[in-house]
């Protein structure tokens, strides 16, 4: 295997190139799984203009089957399916530790696992009746899944155990509307595949969040942006609610593969804030820029600092 090696046309080789590319890079150590990986308290202004406190925990699962040019996911998550009855036990965890921390309990749940939560390899279907009772305590659940798994037998059975009280919120990675970087990224679908995912989630009455990334591979920075726009428009066409933009990282290998070749490098910070803007000037639905590892994009302390008060703050307001 070689830096220079190109990147290839065909699925089947994409796969093996992107998973060369992880030798050498670990997973994270002690991972548990009767434990979540991490959990935290964050607020995200709500649909009516309130904030809404959130509640989210990271699940500890097997990893995702898809092999995502971008993604580091999997260096969080297990080679095994975890047994039944632990994912419950996880949250479990997560919401008792809350409590000791919290008095009020949060508004909404995420329940993130890097990956789907609708992908039974993940989550065993057997827990949906007591993860859904669980979140049923909660005025909304966001999870993740593949555009793929949106599909009646999958959704369907879990929205209806969730009971209406709660309301379903389905995060969708679109990562990009350019049509050729989107299947250059590996992911498996295309704009048809995830607008139809989308209509069938609005028409089933589900709210819908959306991920971009920010300057993916294979684009320039002037370029970047302007894709990262016309994927927020995409996006929103498609019935989006929420948008969060998320500035592509290195840190799988592959990307460190594609940077040598001069195919990728991470957005500067100010085609971030531009897409940010952008987004929340439409005035179409909440849009927030993800400002987890920052300083990959801003090194310099002081100008990531203030970078990191000026996202927050326009993330907070939905205002810029
Ligand atoms: S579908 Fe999501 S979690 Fe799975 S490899 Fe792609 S980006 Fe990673």
């Amino acid at each position: 295997m070689s830096d220079l090696d190109p990147y290839p046309d065909s699925r089947a080789a994409r796969d093996a190139w992107i998973l060369a590319r992880r030798v050498g890079i670990a997973r994270t150590e002690k991972l548990h799984p009767r434990h979540p990986s991490h959990w935290l308290r964050e607020s995200e202004p709500d649909p009516a203009g309130g904030q809404a406190s959130i509640l989210t925990v990271f699940l500890t699962n097997k990893e995702c089957p898809w092999r995502c040019l971008m993604c580091d996911l999997w260096r969080h998550t297990l080679e095994e399916t975890v047994p039944v009855g632990a994912i419950p036990e996880q949250l479990d965890r997560a919401l008792a530790a809350d409590q000791v921390e919290h008095p009020r309990r949060a508004q909404w749940l995420k329940l993130y696992n890097a990956g789907s939560f609708f992908d039974s390899q993940a989550i065993p279907a057997a827990d949906w009746p007591k993860l859904a009772l669980k979140a049923q305590s909660f005025e909304r659940l966001v999870v993740e899944c593949h555009p793929k798994l949106i599909r009646d037998d999958r959704i369907l059975p879990f929205h209806r155990l969730l009971g209406s009280g709660t309301r379903l919120e389905l995060a969708l990675g679109l990562e990009t509307a350019h049509p050729e970087v989107l299947e250059r990224l590996n992911k498996g679908i295309d704009r048809e595949t995830f607008q139809r995912s989308a209509h069938w989630i609005r028409h089933h009455d589900m709210d819908l969040r959306v991920f971009v990334l920010v300057k993916p591979p294979f684009l320039n920075e002037s370029e970047a942006l302007e894709w990262a726009c016309r994927s927020i428009d995409f996006a929103f066409d498609c019935g989006a609610n929420t948008i969060s933009l998320i500035p592509t990282r290195s840190g799988n290998g592959a990307l460190e593969s594609l940077a040598t070749r001069g195919e990728f490098a991470p957005p500067r910070p100010e085609t971030l804030e531009s897409a940010l803007a952008y987004g929340i000037q439409l005035g179409r639905g909440r849009v927030f820029a993800d400002t987890w590892d920052l300083e990959k994009l801003e090194p310099d302390a002081i100008r990531c600092s203030s970078l990191r008060a000026r996202l927050e703050e326009a993330n907070q307001m939905q205002r810029i």
